[in-house]
């Protein structure tokens, strides 16, 4: 069996909002072993809606659908359904009292345009939406599955992880899918394939090794589908000989992200960490109290971006951005040694670059960047360039800072 995607919005065509329901609708389908056949995105328009519906119909047995159940004139896409299944529209009384203590709840006052919400075509089932007023709905029909969702990205997923999910794995005969995923830092894709040619050229037709880069990360990605024990034996036996290969840069053996698995690794040892940030502007800071429970591990991010900052607030000496820069190892050094006498922190990095694309030395060109870690009394520097955009630059210096105070345990 094998799904197709439709999302729903004029905003989604003209790129003002990307569709990224697609995206992660996609990565859940093939989580459980669904093949997505294709996605589609239409304006809002009954014509495109109806024709891509059609469409999705005659080539998959799901179709998901996101967006347009808004309650303004211009979310049509409970009306189109009603049209494409030829079915009218009824009140569904828990939506209705939903919604009501929805706005009652707020302070806010109920209008008809809102009640408009519980009205669904009268074939679909309900899948009730608690994190807003818009049902999605479930449409079994001529022998195929049709979701409709709401297009706020938090309501989709709520509803597709809490309902619709659970329902496609009642309703078809999905054959297993066994993955194993392997996150790496610090090594390129190619570096990677090189190192692990003799693992790859070794793996049987069924095993597929997907690389996925993003910026200093590469996730690897063993996979097989519906698959025997036997088969399963041998993913997990392949998957350690690559873990064996890139054992130093693996920081995770399950998918998350690297400031996880570096809050997990200093949780566990019982130790805090601080980081001092110049060109990444209190981006590790964010990437790191964005993990739920980093306070137990995190002390802080002091931002100090001008000389004056660094001086006063860090205690880097004044000779030195004088004389060497704040982009020079010296001056990481400095920023180190006051921030971990300052926050008392057991690990610390910090971090100074040249972020662009204007600022770049003969010496110093855009992407250069000087990191130093360590401890109070074993500090170590290094200088990378990244060499790229602005952007690219900054969350590069970022997974460079949380790789070393990865290493640093
Ligand atoms: P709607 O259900 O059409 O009222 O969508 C409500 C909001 O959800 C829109 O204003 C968008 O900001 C967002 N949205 C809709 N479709 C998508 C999508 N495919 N990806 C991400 N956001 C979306
Ligand atoms: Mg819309």
């Amino acid at each position: 069996m094998n799904a197709t995607i439709i999302t729903i919005g004029d905003e989604l065509l003209i790129g003002q909002t990307i569709d990224t329901n697609s995206a992660w609708i996609g990565q859940q389908l093939n989580a459980i072993g669904v093949k997505v056949y294709e996605r589609l995105a239409v304006g809002d328009n009954a014509t495109q809606i109806k024709d891509a519906l059609k469409f999705a119909e005659s080539q998959s047995e799901l179709v998901i659908i996101t967006g347009g159940l808004g309650p303004t004139k211009d979310d049509i896409t409970k009306k189109t359904l009603c049209e494409y299944f030829d079915v009218v529209m009824v009140m569904h009384q828990p939506t209705f009292e939903r919604v009501k203590a929805f706005f009652e709840k707020r302070g806010k006052e109920l209008m008809e345009i809102n009640t408009g919400q519980a009205m669904v075509p009268n074939n679909c089932e309900v899948l009730e939406n608690e994190r807003g007023t818009a049902p999605g709905m479930w449409f079994d029909v001529r022998g195929k599955i049709f979701v409709s969702m709401p297009g706020v990205p938090h309501e989709m997923k709520y509803l597709m992880e809490q309902k619709a999910l659970v329902k496609i794995k009642e309703r078809f005969r999905i054959p297993e899918i066994y993955h194993r995923n392997l996150m790496t830092v610090g090594l390129g894709e190619s570096k990677i394939a090189m190192m692990i040619a003799a693992v790859e050229n070794s793996l049987p037709e069924y095993i597929k090794l997907a690389y996925l880069p993003e910026l200093g990360v590469v996730k690897l990605r063993l996979s097989g589908y519906g698959i025997s024990t036997a088969q399963k034996d041998e993913i997990d036996l392949k998957y350690e000989e690559i873990c064996a290969i890139l054992e130093k840069n693996v920081f995770a053996t399950k998918d998350i992200s690297l400031q996880e698995a570096v809050g997990e690794l200093y949780k566990s040892r019982g130790m805090t960490f601080a980081v001092a940030e110049s060109c990444t502007g209190g981006y590790v800071g964010h990437l790191v109290t964005s993990i739920p429970g980093s306070s137990t591990y995190f002390k802080g991010s002091l931002v100090t971006y001008s000389y004056d900052m660094k001086e006063n607030i860090l205690g880097v000496k004044r000779g030195t951005l004088n004389n060497e820069g704040a982009v020079s190892e010296q001056c990481v050094r400095e920023m180190l040694e006051g921030l971990i006498s300052r926050t008392g922190a057991d690990v610390g990095v910090a971090i100074s670059g040249i972020a662009g694309p204007d600022g770049g030395l003969p010496n110093k060109p855009v992407g250069t960047v000087c990191f130093a870690v360590g401890k109070k009394d074993s500090i170590r520097t290094y200088t990378f360039n990244f060499f790229n955009s602005r952007m690219e630059n900054i969350r590069a210096s970022a997974t460079m800072a949380l790789n070393l105070l990865r290493k640093e345990i």
